[in-house]
Order: C-alpha cells, then sequence, then structure tokens
C-alpha cells in the first residue's frame, strides 16, 4: 500500500526509517514522489571520444576473476577486467569490497566511472548492470541530507517500486489530464525516477509540476470552503457609529489605503463566515491603527480581541499605545506575557473567562492551556510569519470560532500571493501616511567608515539613537559573535560618553527583553545587535541603523532593519557598510540605496535570488515545492490554481467517485497539518 510507513519495505527498520524521514520521507508513497533533481547520463559512449576525467558508462565481457587486494589497514581496492570491443579496460573500485560478489568471469557488465585516458582504466563509481539485468542510460540523482546516502536512495526507490508501482491512483482528474495533456501517475514516476531518455524525464516532470502545484492550490481551496461555511465563523454585527466616533478622536486622518483596508475588514467581521485576511503593508503603513479599528469593532458588539505579538516589548509598546488610544471609549485592556506575576495573572485570566476583559494584548502566554476566554471573536497577529501554524491554530480554536487577522511588513511579490498566503485574503496598505521623513540610504566601504562615524557622533550629540547590526549567520555563529563582540569593544571606546550594548540571539531572552527596554527609555544610546532587531520595535528617537557586513542580508531583511528607523520627527539615515564579493552583492546595495518601497524590493529580491531561497526560507512563511518553481513555472501555477477553484466550485466537496484518490490525499494532508510542532 502507498500510504504503508516505510518500514513495510525490506530492509528498513526504525532507525532507518527515523533516517529517511529526515529527509520528508514516511510512507512508500512519499518515497515514489520523491524525485530525482538530476540525471547521470549513462550512455555507452565510444571511448576514443571519452576525455580525461570524464564520467562515462562502460560495457564489456568480464575477462578475468575479479581481485580485491588490502591497502593499509582499511583500505581495499577491487579489480576487475572488462573486455570493451577489442580492448581490455582495468576497472577500479576502492574500499566497496562487497562488489566483488557482482561481478564473475564470463559475465557482461556495465559500469560507470571516471575515465583516465592516458593509462586507459577507469575509476568505478557504480555498477549499473550485470548478465540478467538491462543497463539503464539515465541514473536519477536525488536530495540527500547527511542522514541518508544517495545510494539508500537508489535502492529504496527500486524496491518500493516494484512493491508498490500497481497501486500507484491519479489524483490529478482526468479531464485535466487531457485538457493538459498531462501523463497520469504512473507514468510520472516511472519517467521521473527511470527514464530512458531525457526527454521521458522532462515529460515527467512537466507533468509532475503541473501535479504539485494542484495539490497544493487543492489544499488551499479545501480550507477555503470550510471557511466559507457560516458554521465554521462567526458573524460580528459591530457599532458602525461607534467606529466612526473612535476614527475622529485619531490624531491624524487615515490614509486612503488604511480606509480601504478598514472597509474590507468591516464586511469580512459582519459576514458569517470565517475571515482569515492577511494585512500586508510595508513597515509604517500605519497597520496597528487599521488593527485596533477591527479589534474595537469586535468590543462593540460585544465580543473580545486578542492581539498577539513575537516579543514582550512588542507587547507591553501594543498595550501603552493603545491604552491611550481606547481612554476615552468603554474598553478594558489587559497585557499578559510570560513575565506577568502569577499575582496579577489570577485577576486577568478570571477578567478574560468572564468577559469582563475586552481586549488582551500579550505574547504566545495568549495560547497557553490555562487562558479561556468568554467570548473572543477576533484574533489579530502582529509580524504573523513570526509564529507557526500551530500557535496560530491553537489561538483560533480557544474562542468560539474567532475571526483571524493576520499582519505582516514583509511584502511579497503580488503575483505570488496566490500561492503564498492562498488560503487567506489579502488586503495591502500600498501608501505610507503623508508627511514621513524619507530615510536617506548610504552605502560605504569598510574603508571609507570614518564618514559613517561622523554621522553616528552627529547624530548621538543631537541626543539621537544608533543601532549598529551585524549578521549572524548559523554555519560561523562562533567567529560572528567575536566580530559583534569586537564591535561592541570598538564602539564602546569610540563613543565613551554613551551607553552602548550588546544583543545577540545566544542570549537568553529575559536579557534581551531588559536590554531592547533600555534601548526603549534611551538608557542605551548605542545598541549593537546581531539578531534582526526584535521585528517591530518601536524607538522613534533612533535615527541611524547601521548595518555591517550588509552584503550578507537579504534585501526583504535590509529593508525591515532600515524601517527601525525613521519612526519620529527627525531625518533618519541607513548606512550599510559591505565589500561585496559578486555583482548580485553590488546589485542588493544600489538596490536598497535607489528604493524604499517594499513591494518593489520584494520584487528584485525574487529576482536576485530567485524563488528558491525565498520559498523555503522559513523566515519568509512561504511553502516550499519540490518539483516546480514559482516563479520558472509560474504559467503552470496559474493555471493549476485555476482548474483546482473551478474544481471546488463545481463540487466543493469533491463527492464523485474520480475524485477519490484526491479526496483521500486531502485528507491525509488535513492530518499531517494537525500533526505539526
Ligand atoms: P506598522 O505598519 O509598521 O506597524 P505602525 O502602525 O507602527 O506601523 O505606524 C507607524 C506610525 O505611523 C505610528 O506612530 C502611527 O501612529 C502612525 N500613523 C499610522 N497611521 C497614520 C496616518 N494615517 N497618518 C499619520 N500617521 C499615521
Ligand atoms: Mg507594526
Amino acid at each position: 500500500m502507498l500510504a504503508d510507513p516505510l518500514t513495510a519495505l525490506p530492509g528498513v527498520g526504525p532507525k532507518r526509517a527515523e533516517q529517511l524521514a529526515t529527509l520528508g520521507l514516511e510512507t512508500i508513497g512519499d518515497l515514489l514522489f520523491y524525485f530525482p533533481f538530476r540525471y547521470d547520463d549513462l550512455q555507452v559512449k565510444d571511448l576514443a571520444e571519452a576525455a580525461d576525467q570524464e564520467k562515462i558508462t562502460l560495457k564489456g565481457v568480464i575477462v578475468a576473476p575479479p581481485i580485491v587486494t588490502r591497502v593499509g589497514a582499511r583500505k581495499t581496492r577491487l579489480n576487475v577486467k572488462l573486455q570493451v570491443d577489442h580492448a581490455v579496460v582495468l576497472v577500479t573500485f576502492f574500499n566497496q569490497p562487497w562488489l566483488k560478489d557482482k561481478f564473475e568471469e564470463g559475465m557482461a557488465a556495465a559500469v560507470y566511472g571516471k575515465w583516465d585516458a592516458k593509462r586507459h582504466t577507469m575509476t568505478g563509481m557504480k555498477v549499473l548492470a550485470t548478465q540478467t539485468e538491462a543497463a539503464p542510460s539515465l541514473a536519477g540523482i536525488y536530495p540527500t541530507n547527511k542522514h541518508v546516502r544517495q545510494s539508500t536512495l537508489v535502492e529504496l526507490v527500486q524496491t518500493a517500486y516494484a512493491q508498490a508501482s500497481a497501486e500507484i491512483g491519479n489524483v490529478v482528474p482526468q479531464a485535466l489530464r487531457q485538457r493538459f495533456r498531462l501523463l497520469s501517475d504512473a507514468q510520472i514516476v516511472h519517467g521521473m525516477h527511470f527514464p530512458d531518455s531525457l526527454q521521458e524525464a522532462q515529460a515527467a516532470r512537466r507533468s509532475a509540476i503541473f501535479r504539485e502545484f494542484f495539490l497544493f492550490e487543492c489544499q488551499i481551496q479545501s480550507l477555503r470552503a470550510d471557511n466559507q461555511q457560516a458554521a465554521n465563523g462567526l458573524a460580528i454585527p459591530y457599532d458602525n457609529q461607534a467606529l466612526r466616533a473612535l476614527i475622529q478622536t485619531l490624531p491624524f486622518a487615515l490614509t486612503g489605503a488604511q480606509k480601504q483596508v478598514v472597509n474590507e475588514i468591516c464586511a469580512d467581521l459582519r459576514a458569517p463566515r470565517h475571515m482569515n485576511r492577511l494585512l500586508q503593508g510595508d513597515v509604517g503603513s500605519g497597520k496597528t491603527v487599521v488593527a485596533a479599528i477591527a479589534m474595537y469593532a469586535a468590543v462593540t458588539a460585544r465580543y473580545q480581541a486578542a492581539l498577539m505579538v513575537p516579543t514582550e516589548v512588542l507587547a507591553e509598546q501594543h498595550f501603552a499605545k493603545l491604552t491611550k488610544l481606547f481612554a476615552e471609549f468603554p474598553v478594558k485592556l489587559a497585557l499578559l506575557t510570560g513575565s506577568t506575576t502569577a499575582k496579577a495573572r489570577r485577576p486577568i485570566l478570571d477578567g478574560l473567562r468572564s468577559g469582563e476583559i475586552d481586549l488582551v494584548i500579550g505574547t504566545h502566554a495568549l495560547i497557553q492551556t490555562a487562558v479561556d476566554y468568554a467570548n473572543l471573536g477576533l484574533v489579530v497577529i502582529d509580524e504573523q510569519h513570526r509564529f507557526g501554524v500551530n500557535q496560530r491554530r491553537i489561538l483560533q480554536e480557544k474562542g468560539l470560532k474567532p475571526d483571524l487577522l493576520a499582519m505582516t511588513a514583509t511584502p511579497i511579490p503580488r503575483t505570488l500571493a496566490i500561492t503564498a498566503y492562498g488560503e487567506m485574503d489579502v488586503s495591502s496598505i500600498t501608501e505610507l501616511p503623508a508627511g514621513r521623513q524619507p530615510i536617506t540610504t548610504t552605502w560605504v566601504r569598510k574603508n571609507q567608515l570614518r564618514s559613517a562615524m561622523t554621522r553616528v557622533q552627529q547624530e548621538l550629540s543631537a541626543g539621537h539613537q544608533v543601532f549598529a547590526i551585524t549578521p549572524l549567520i548559523a554555519e560561523s555563529e562562533k567567529i560572528d559573535l567575536q566580530n559583534a563582540a569586537q564591535l561592541f569593544t570598538d564602539l564602546s571606546q569610540a563613543f565613551p560618553q554613551w551607553h552602548v550594548a550588546l544583543l545577540h540571539g545566544q542570549m537568553k531572552s529575559d536579557d534581551k527583553e531588559a536590554i531592547m527596554r533600555a534601548f526603549s527609555a534611551n538608557e542605551v544610546q548605542l545598541l549593537v545587535s546581531t539578531t534582526v532587531v526584535e521585528v517591530g520595535v518601536d524607538v522613534p528617537n533612533a535615527t541611524v541603523m547601521m548595518i555591517y557586513d550588509a552584503d550578507r542580508f537579504g534585501l526583504a531583511q535590509l529593508h525591515q532593519l532600515r524601517g527601525r528607523v525613521g519612526r519620529g520627527q527627525a531625518a533618519a539615515y541607513c548606512i550599510l557598510i559591505a565589500d561585496p564579493k559578486n555583482d548580485t552583492g553590488v546589485e542588493r546595495m544600489e538596490t536598497m540605496v535607489a528604493t524604499t518601497d517594499g513591494f518593489k524590493l520584494a520584487e528584485k529580491d525574487l529576482e536576485l535570488r530567485g524563488s528558491g531561497d525565498i520559498f523555503g526560507d522559513k523566515q519568509s512563511g512561504l511553502p516550499a515545492f519540490k518539483v516546480g518553481d514559482p516563479v520558472a513555472d509560474f504559467a503552470t501555477l496559474t493555471a493549476a490554481q485555476q482548474s483546482a477553484a473551478a474544481l471546488f466550485k463545481a463540487d466543493p466537496t469533491l463527492n464523485a467517485a474520480e475524485y477519490a484518490p484526491l479526496r483521500a490525499y486531502l485528507a491525509r494532508m488535513q492530518r499531517q497539518v494537525g500533526r505539526l510542532d
């Protein structure tokens, strides 16, 4: 059975199964749909044409008994003499003595290896076939990791195929396969793993890409279908008058873009279906006030609202801001974080349970099991990419079926929105409030640091604060930490009259919070940090963002960092310090200097980094695809999206018998999501 665990295959025990799971492989079906990303050409070549050190296939007859010799204590050498046409070629396999059993004098064999043209010998790499089997002409190369070897995968795929290929059904409905001239699943599996030609592999890949996108889009459609059902959602009949009154007390007029997204959200709140909306807007575009209006709407309908943020500092900031905003309004607020004392906690928990508290702001403490809500109607999640799917779901399950508004300041190119947050409706704030101080961005090389230091000195003397960011990349954490410590020492010496502090990812979260708090309170003027400064923190008095080794950051990250300044009245500066090692590094720096539009940067980022790096990057929150590339294969993605949408429109529950395999697939995926973290 395709759904059987891999342990059902001979040779796979619990330990091996665990190793395979690190590649996301759990069932026989997973393995059959785990495809090579390229192929080695095993076509037999005329020896006279083979270049030195070229990898080639030899086919011939074994003309002497194979011999294993020991070389030193641990090494072995297996010599096989192969007659190819009229020449005899010596093929040597190093340290694989067990291969000896595969060869016998007089037998035909095909081997793959590295050709030594001068000596007329080969270093063997693979035994492709002996006597009975036919030699393949292409060998698939699979993505592997340190737990699973290439040869293991090759063997297991063969075993799985022999055992289960007859059971491969078709998840893509026949009408679609006909319309887009797609291969059946069985043909895809065969063509991807064991192609006879590159053409066959390519045809299989084309169909595999559609299949992958189509299944993804079907998952999205089925989530959407659930959301559409009135039984799964809440109608929140908010008080329009009260909302207007709140908007009138704001110290500024809403921008056109803010008004529009408020309208979109309010329409969702009122409708009985479940709201699952993503609010994206550049740093500083004013998402918080939009969230506040939405939460107030829920409160006027006698529902509770919760605002979940990734850090305590941010929670405190939001709490202070919203307390001020709602000062004249009948809204009872509370702040609940990990450091809320047990004593302060009790009345908050009681208030949430009784419904006395209307609006609660906090960190993931909001989703702990002890927290019950009387009537939770709306959940807002700030910086949504910082939370896992599961945390989001637990919070939703706390209340009745609260509407969900997720906010992100990491814009993604509009064209990709359908794939990235496909199950969500997307609202975008596309303009910044008028009168914003533009942030002047400059790029200096390391030997031009003096000009940067002059700017820092000026701003510190004017009473402002400064960020100095240095990258922390996992592979070289130790060196990076040393760099950060060194930078801290250097800057402490360069600016002795100011308080300089160091913040890095290895610190305990209490310590991190304490330092961020000190910076917010202007007890620290210059903050050296390796972490991407706690997302969303608002320190309007900070006017300089210095980024060391800026070419090691992606554009989206640089833009986020830059957004930490320019939040007050004073002019702000972003200084990129970098000696880029390649052209894209240079282009990234130039792009940062040239534009401050987050959407444009996101598009450029995609162009420079390629979608592979962005999709699959945990920070991005975008799904990772195995065969398809959402950018290169965008036309296929769109076709798959439209096909899935049309299918669900015609048959929302996929009741027809021909959809049974698709239905089963979707049910299985849903169970998998339920198992996350
Ligand atoms: P972000 O979208 O990054 O979360 P915030 O909500 O923190 O942005 O808003 C940034 C700043 O802009 C806040 O100080 C906020 O009060 C202010 N602001 C929001 N909307 C407007 C507006 N329409 N006009 C002027 N200032 C605004
Ligand atoms: Mg914000």
